[in-house]
């Protein structure tokens, strides 16, 4: 991990590098109005980049961000304006509040404060809802704070605003202060937070199911990505000297999204060129609107203009390059060599996968028991125990709809039982999360492959929380996946997509692992090489498995033990051999198991 900080450190660093230039240009022209310029772009570089922190990692849009850059800025401007203004502009302040006089700095540190606390509060009930629902509350956010703001006169002054907040932002501070955000938040990206963070973005329902807790960590960025807010918002209010509640509404949410989806929403290279674009255009266009003449011919006034450039460039950039100019490329990947030269010798090396041998074979490490669930009237699962030892293979086969994935979630805790119990290494788990039982030591596999697919696919096994990094490289090796390692796992050919998530899983320090037809998709040499690696890597690893497939060659010929299901119930259990004398298997399963099903909806 430290390889991917020093990486992140560099590319903050040359991204920095690259605002400087543009802030120098600016300001060395000795045009006023371009060094005023400077200062607004850096300071929406620190604007976007806070939202940036939060959007980009969690791939939750939000719309409330802004109602922290206003709580900071009003925080700011009522610890900095001096005591004698506040006396005249804001009469029933508190008298601690109006004698009170914070220099700028402190003034930043406290609105950051303030925002962590709020965002504290509002975050708990957030991180409760779904993904949609918090877009909605986020909204409904920015709506209440801008009505808070502008009817609490008394502290705001309402629709006239405040002002005389001293300004001490100069290009060259601004600029500072713009690259501590891009230093910050490139460093949170890369630290496992904002790994399992990005995991949880490319899908929530497998990164529970490897043990990361979603909604921690959607809190942890809602409030971190809300302090950056107040804090950038503390320092908007130390360059305009006067401002109102307006200003924290729809227009600057919509220009700050704006630079956000066209520059990249996953980069924090792309809040960079997106604030740069957009202040550019804003900057032009706003001439415009404020009427302007061309050799002798008066245009009028037309409001909105700018409002209705940057609209039509979120709509060209969503036609065109909807992961936004950059895309989710940060500078490090624009610069031949540069990630490999900070990386040095992080590149991973396959070491030993630890001797997990003094493990007993016959412990049972996963037992259900009793367990039933019912989907609107269909008996999905019906009164069944399933066990399976360390060590050992047991296969679980039935027709299309007998209940074999329905039983693993039931296991895993994806969905609830109804009845019966679940015992993860002799201890009872039937009321804990899908995520405590992943870290209990239980992984799976899904029907439905769900990787984390715009992850590498050494970031995709060292998301989960038990991971071992110096593990990883091992274990892809063993799974014949360390020539990709570097790839995104969306571009993997589908048999490698199907070993990763196994990789992904054993990575967990599994005592057990629930596979739901692993093979399905795979000709028959693909699936007898992918059968023999589960049996070594059971042995080596010393978990159990429960495997499922359909093709009962298969399955005799790689498990220790095999129970039968049909519309819910076993109908069998036993050796291989016992299996395929069953009369009663041949007559429910063989008929049926022979032709390809089409398995659809399953996970
Ligand atoms: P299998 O994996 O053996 O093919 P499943 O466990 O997917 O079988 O399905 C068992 C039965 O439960 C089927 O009749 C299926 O239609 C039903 N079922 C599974 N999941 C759901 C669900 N989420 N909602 C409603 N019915 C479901
Ligand atoms: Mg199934």
């Amino acid at each position: 991990m430290s390889g991917r900080l020093r990486v992140a450190l560099v590319g903050a660093l040359i991204t920095g590098l690259l605002l400087a230039i543009a802030v120098a240009l600016m300001a060395s022209t000795g045009n006023k109005a371009l060094a005023a310029t400077a200062v607004v772009l850096a300071i929406n570089v620190a604007l976007v980049v806070s939202l940036q922190t939060f959007i980009g990692n969690t791939g939750i849009l939000s719309f409330g961000h802004v109602a922290f850059m206003g709580i900071g800025a009003f925080t700011a401007a009522l610890l900095t304006i001096p005591p004698a203004a506040k006396k005249t502009q804001l009469p029933n302040l508190p008298s601690f509040i109006r004698d009170a006089q914070v220099p700028p700095l402190p003034a930043v540190l406290i609105a950051s404060l303030v925002c962590l606390f709020v965002a504290a509060l509002f975050g708990l009930v957030l991180v409760r809802m779904t993904t949609s629902a918090m877009v909605m509350a986020t909204f409904a956010l920015l709506i209440t704070t801008y009505t808070v703001l502008l009817n609490w006169a008394d502290w705001t002054r309402g629709s006239e605003g405040v002002y005389a907040v001293p300004r001490v932002m100069t290009p060259w501070l601004a600029l500072a202060v713009a690259v501590v955000f891009i230093v910050i938040a490139r460093l949170l990206a890369a630290t496992w937070m904002g790994l399992q963070a990005r995991a949880i973005r490319e899908d929530e329902l497998a990164a529970g199911a490897t043990g990361i807790r979603v909604r921690a960590s959607r809190y942890a960025f809602w409030i971190i990505s809300a302090s950056l807010m107040g804090a950038a918002g503390a320092i908007y209010a130390e360059n305009v000297l006067a401002f109102d509640a307006g200003q924290f509404s729809f227009a600057t949410t919509f220009a700050l999204l704006a630079m956000l989806i066209i520059g990249g929403r996953e980069s924090v290279l792309g809040s960079v060129v997106g604030a740069a674009l957009i202040v550019l255009v804003t900057e032009m266009f706003s001439r415009v609107e404020q009427g302007f003449s061309i050799g002798g011919f008066e245009l009028p006034r037309i409001s909105g203009t700018v409002q209705f450039v940057l609209a039509l460039l979120i709509i060209l950039a969503l036609i065109w390059k909807p992961d936004g100019i950059v895309g989710r490329r940060e500078v490090e990947d624009l610069i031949p060599g540069l990630r490999g030269w900070a990386q040095r010798s992080t590149t991973p090396t396959p070491g030993g996968v630890p001797d997990r041998s003094g493990f007993g074979l016959d412990e049972v490490v996963l037992a259900g028991k009793g367990l039933s669930k019912s989907f609107s009237g269909v008996k999905a699962v019906q009164e069944i125990d399933i066990h399976v030892a360390r060590g050992e293979i047991l296969g679980l086969i039935g027709p299309n709809g007998s209940g074999k994935s329905t039983l693993l979630n039931l296991l895993s805790g994806l969905t609830a039982a109804d009845s019966g119990t679940v015992e993860l290494c002799g201890v009872d788990v039937t009321d804990q999360s899908v995520h405590s039982r992943a870290l209990g030591g239980l992984g799976r596999t899904f029907q439905n492959i769900r990787l984390f697919n715009h992850l590498t696919v050494l970031d995709n096994v060292l998301a989960p929380p038990r991971s071992e990094p110096h593990e990883a490289a091992g274990l892809l090796d063993q799974l014949g996946l360390l020539d990709v390692a570097s790839a995104e796992a969306d571009t993997l050919a589908y048999g490698q997509q199907r070993r990763l998530e196994i990789a992904r899983a054993l990575s967990t320090q599994v005592s057990v692992i629930l596979m739901d037809e692993p093979a399905a998709g795979m000709n028959e040499e693909e699936s007898d090489v992918l059968l023999d690696d589960i049996r070594a890597l059971a042995a080596e690893h010393r978990c159990g498995v429960i495997i499922i497939d359909h093709d009962l060659r298969l399955i005799t010929r790689l498990c220790d033990r095999i129970q039968v299901l049909e519309t819910g119930r076993t109908i069998a259990i036993g050796t291989p051999d016992e299996i395929v004398q069953n009369r009663a298997v041949r007559e429910a399963y063989l008929g049926d198991a022979v032709g390809a099903e089409d398995h659809e909806g399953g996970m």
